[in-house]
């Protein structure tokens, strides 16, 4: 999954990076305001965490303005410690949740992975569609109680589309947070989703021809 990341002191912003990745995720950083109003608003990411502290426009205002939008992924904003004002005010904007500087990795992607649940319309921890279990807390992926084996990709792409179960995943959208914008599209896609039906079982995610992939909320 795309999350951007809203940071401007460099070596917070790398940190995330590599906190984020290592959970599974795909991260996307830029460390101004202006940026990351324009990413938000033209291009599609799962998640953001936002720093509030930012160059050219200040977070809280890029956030006001994306909710005036219409956007609605879920925000994380980074906040200086103690500054409750900030705090109370990105929440009153419509930030998902909010995390004192400085924080734990651990805790970041604990909360990232709740607004993640959150957003998909399931509070549960554990995201269960018939014979397979994505316990979202620890990454691991099990067919009929036997853990899969899965690379990075493959997991990306599994967890992107159980997240959106009940829905079709367009292939650019898939593509997009599984290997990040503006590459090509070509059939990796579809080399990886076979990778993917191997280890899982060829019958759990569907192809609509012309418009993407697809795993029903509670198959048959
Ligand atoms: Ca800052």
């Amino acid at each position: 999954m795309r999350v951007l990341v809203v940071e401007d002191e460099p070596d917070v912003a790398k940190h995330i990076g590599r906190v984020l990745t290592a959970a599974g995720f795909l991260p996307e950083i830029v460390s101004d305001g202006e940026t990351a109003q324009f990413l938000g608003d033209t291009e599609d990411f799962a998640a953001v965490i936002l720093d509030l502290g930012l160059p050219k426009l200040d977070g809280l205002s890029v956030l006001r303005s994306w909710r005036e939008a219409g956007k609605t992924m879920p925000v994380i904003a980074l906040t200086a410690r103690g500054s409750w004002r900030d705090r109370v005010e990105g929440i009153n904007i419509g930030a998902d949740d909010y995390i004192g500087k400085p924080f734990e990795a651990e805790e970041l992607v604990a909360r990232l992975r709740a607004v993640l649940r959150r957003s998909s319309g399931h509070a549960a921890p554990e995201i269960i569609v018939g014979g397979l279990r994505l316990d979202t807390r620890t990454m691991q992926v099990t067919v009929g109680g036997v853990p899969a084996k899965l690379s990075p990709l493959e997991y990306r792409a599994t967890s992107y589309l159980l997240h959106h179960r009940g829905e079709v995943v367009g292939f650019r959208e898939l593509y997009e947070h599984v290997y990040g914008a503006g590459e090509s599209y070509s059939n990796t896609l579809e080399t990886l989703i076979g990778r993917v039906r191997k280890r899982l079982g060829a019958g759990l995610i569907e192809t609509r021809k012309g418009a993407g992939y697809f795993i029903p909320d509670k198959p048959a």
